[in-house]
């Protein structure tokens, strides 16, 4: 009884060697796994950066469908038109190594909610989504490309980042560049429904404005034939594969080192420019009464975004010219105007500015030319003619004299031998008449 109470007083008494003993076992076990595991991971990176390296994945999602037609112009129908851009780009992208594309509907009859859209796009877990459109205008006088982008944050950064890349491109097409811009509704939220829903459900996107279908500077882009749609698509597809860096084997492009702009993100909401151009004037340079052309000085500035278009009125602000460009980086012009006559003239210049909104420069009357002047004008014109036709009638009808007298010469001598041979004629009548009366006495003598 004893030597078993001092067996298990033994054996407590070594209790903590033998845990000690355990936990360095367990400890040596453990360190053993680590490094078994580690070597195994190690050995498997490769492997698994190819499992990891996710293809980018994009949504195109064609701008409205079915019912939801969009802008209408000259037989010219924007959701068609959107699909087609739409079908190019996702061919043009898929040339590309490490892309999934989708697209949120590929036939004209489906019309989706713009919420539907975002969904599809968060449900495919999309990198991007881009929205392609077609723009028209209310006054029928802005002409160029765009693109929206939320004025939220990354989203921002995001956006814009991609919106220099697809701008730049437009701008070598030729297109007139109206700039990467936010737009905010009354609920201090993103304007545009898509990139609004989008943005709540963490998607990235991109609102595209090819050009304007009610414009003539912009019908020479998308007017031609669908080659020109499809040209929009492929233009696109090079911008997305740019921003991604990605490469094409088929294509044999690699856009790995392009230099994707860098866009710092935004702390407070990138509000959209709300008040018109600030600075707005007209200057009368020259007045060149005889050509009826007038050289004026516009200056023109807005102190938040940029001045875009210029364009004259010649009856007080009521009608204007075709827009014109407004040259980037300066705030003022020379213009030069063709006056036309007997009218009084007010001339006005309206500055638009990114946001298309205007100002209108001060009034520069210039009265009617004097009437007489004109009239004047107009005889000295007349004059000029009657002069032209006087010269031209009298050449002619000195020629047709000269004809006549050259035919009268030749007349004259026929007659004259006519005339000779006529007197012969008489002359030897009258002498056989002659000798036979002296015939006929001398035999009466007889
Ligand atoms: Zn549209």
């Amino acid at each position: 009884m004893r030597s078993n109470f001092y067996r298990i007083k033994w054996f407590i008494s070594k209790l903590p060697g033998i845990f000690l003993a355990a936990f360095l076992l367990y400890k040596e076990l453990l360190r053993n796994i680590c490094v078994a595991t580690s070597l195994i991971i190690f050995l498997l990176i490769p492997a698994l950066n190819v499992y990891a390296e996710r293809p980018v994945v994009v949504v195109l999602d064609p701008g409205h469908g079915g019912d939801n037609t969009g802008a209408i112009h000259n037989g010219f129908i924007e959701k068609d038109m959107n699909l087609i851009v739409a079908l190019a780009m996702k061919e043009e992208l898929e040339k590309y190594e490490g892309i999934v594309v989708y697209l949120t509907h590929d036939d004209a009859m489906t019309n989706m909610s713009l919420k539907e859209r975002a969904e599809f796009a968060a449900s495919q877990n999309a990198d991007f989504m881009y929205c392609l459109h077609f723009n028209m205008s209310e006054s029928h006088m802005l002409y160029g490309a765009e693109v929206w982008v939320s004025a939220f944050d990354v989203f921002y950064a995001k956006g814009h980042a991609f919106g220099q890349i697809i701008m730049q491109a437009f701008s070598e097409m030729g297109l007139f560049n109206r700039g990467i811009k936010t737009r905010i509704n009354n609920r201090d939220d993103d304007y545009y429904g898509i990139i609004r829903e989008s943005r709540a459900l963490g998607v990235d996107t991109i609102l595209i404005e090819h050009c304007h279908l009610d414009h003539i500077i912009d019908k020479e882009f998308y007017a031609l034939g669908d080659f020109q749609l499809e040209e929009f698509g492929r233009v696109n597809a090079t911008a997305v594969a740019k921003y991604f860096k990605l490469a094409s084997s088929i294509l044999g492009v690699d856009y790995s080192d392009y230099p994707v702009p860098v866009v710092e993100v935004p702390t407070e909401i990138v509000r959209p420019d709300l008040t018109p151009p600030d600075i707005s004037h007209l200057e009368l340079i020259s007045l060149n009464i005889e050509e009826r052309v007038a050289e004026f000085n516009l200056m023109a500035e807005d102190y938040d975004s940029l001045i875009l278009y210029y364009g004259i009125s010649l009856d007080g602000g009521i009608s204007f010219d075709i827009l014109q460009p407004f040259p980037a980086g300066t705030t003022e012009l020379t213009i030069s105007v063709n006056l036309p006559p007997e009218k009084d003239l007010k001339v006005v210049a309206a500055v638009y500015n990114a946001y298309d909104r205007i100002t209108q420069s001060n009034i520069i009357e210039i009265s009617a030319l004097p009437i007489d002047e004109i009239i004047e004008d107009i005889w000295e014109e007349i004059e000029e003619i009657i002069d032209i036709s006087l010269t031209e009638l009298t050449r002619e009808l000195t020629e047709r004299q000269d004809q006549i007298n050259r035919r009268l010469e030749v007349y004259q001598y026929v007659i004259i031998g006519i005339a000779v041979l006529m007197v012969l004629v008489v002359i030897i009548i009258i002498s056989r008449v002659v000798l036979l009366i002296r015939v006929r006495s001398a035999r009466f003598d007889k």
